[in-house]
């Protein structure tokens, strides 16, 4: 095994340590389609887009809010066809988030946006299964597939996509429920997520991002989720905060998300500091980072230089993206002892560096 404190590091200009080992816990796979991978595959598949280039496509990545961003988002899904094309784009995303410090990553995928074009679920996940399973080897990141229900559609949609998922549940580790989140609350999807927790699945879901603090409530009194993604307006509500911190339920917040989506106009009024002094299990994500402007350690570095976040806090948001994972124990501490290790290791740049 070798010491990350004792190796040499030549370089006095380059922190030695790198970015934060960490989990990114949100992050939807169709999000990471970047506009350079789109052409690529509309050229492989014959998909024409409504883009002349990549930059005029990359132009058109500026909303004004959660439903203009949906709509290019589902647009831009038509590129992906095969399942070669599913793990390429897995492959990609893997690929960045090394670079970013990503250690573990639990993969949201929206199955109905892809079947309703008449691709077949087993496309999808094949597709995708082949890259993450090449992904502790290639990466060394270990990985999780979380499949996400889109609330916008019927719940019989919901219930008629997991029976189809069926032959493919040992490939999944959660449900998940995405999408757009005002007027679908989480009880309409009651049913399928009993099914899915019969089935030995864990559940997860989007709550409190535009919703209200109402649906935060319901996905863990109605839906028993796991945890619940994004979950920001849970603090307009104090015996909420006093339930999620009790019951320590982890809340994935993406920062980048809220700016590029209008929630927030700066990062500075992010209320991540307010989270954390509350004592909620917050942690850091990139959600849709190729629409967003950030992956996972780019979300982390906005929200240090935005708020002022020391390195101690960093390092907790790190350790909370792992204790919040669906990780085994002895991996989860074998995570949690690589960010003592890089601690040990940016100290030590600290003394040495310039
Ligand atoms: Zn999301």
């Amino acid at each position: 095994m070798t010491s990350v404190a004792s190796s040499p590091n030549p370089s006095t200009d380059r922190p030695a340590a790198g970015p934060l080992p960490k989990a990114e816990l949100h992050l939807h796979i169709e999000g990471t389609l970047e506009p350079g991978l789109a052409f690529a595959l509309a050229r492989r598949n014959g998909v024409e887009l409504p883009y002349a280039t990549e930059d005029e496509l990359r132009r058109a990545y500026s909303f004004a809010d959660l439903q203009s961003f949906l709509d290019l988002y589902y647009a831009l899904m038509a590129v992906l066809r095969t399942e070669d094309d599913f793990a390429d784009l897995a492959h990609a995303y893997l690929a960045r988030a090394k670079e970013q410090g990503v250690r573990h990553a639990e993969i949201f995928f929206d199955p109905q946006a892809h079947t309703a074009r008449g691709v077949a679920i087993g496309t999808v996940i094949d597709g995708l299964a082949r890259a993450l399973d090449a992904a502790e080897e290639t990466y060394g990141i270990s990985t999780r597939l979380i499949m996400c229900f889109l609330r916008d559609e019927s719940a019989e949609s919901a219930l008629a996509t997991f029976e189809a998922a069926r032959p493919y549940l040992h490939r999944i580790t959660a449900v998940g429920l995405d999408s757009a989140e005002v007027g679908h609350p989480p009880v309409k999807f009651r049913e399928v997520f009993a099914l899915a927790k019969e089935a030995g699945l864990k559940c997860v879901a989007h709550a409190g991002e535009e919703g209200p603090p109402a649906y935060v409530w319901e996905a863990l009194d109605v839906l028993g989720v796991d945890r619940i993604d994004h979950g920001v307006r849970s603090m307009e509500d104090e015996r909420l905060v006093a339930r999620l911190v009790a019951d320590q339920v982890p809340l994935t917040v993406c920062p980048l998300s809220y700016l590029r989506l209008r929630v927030v106009d700066d990062l500075a009024d992010h209320p991540l500091p307010a989270m954390l002094d509350a004592g909620l299990l917050v942690t850091v994500n990139s959600d849709d980072p190729a629409y967003f402007g950030g992956y996972a350690d780019d979300n982390f570095t906005a929200v240090r230089d935005a708020l002022g976040l020391d390195g101690a806090t960093l390092r907790r948001l790190a350790r909370n993206s792992f204790r919040a994972s669906f990780l085994d124990e002895p991996t989860r501490e074998r995570y949690l002892k690589e960010i003592d290790a890089h601690e040990a290791a940016a100290g030590q740049d600290g003394a040495h560096g310039a």
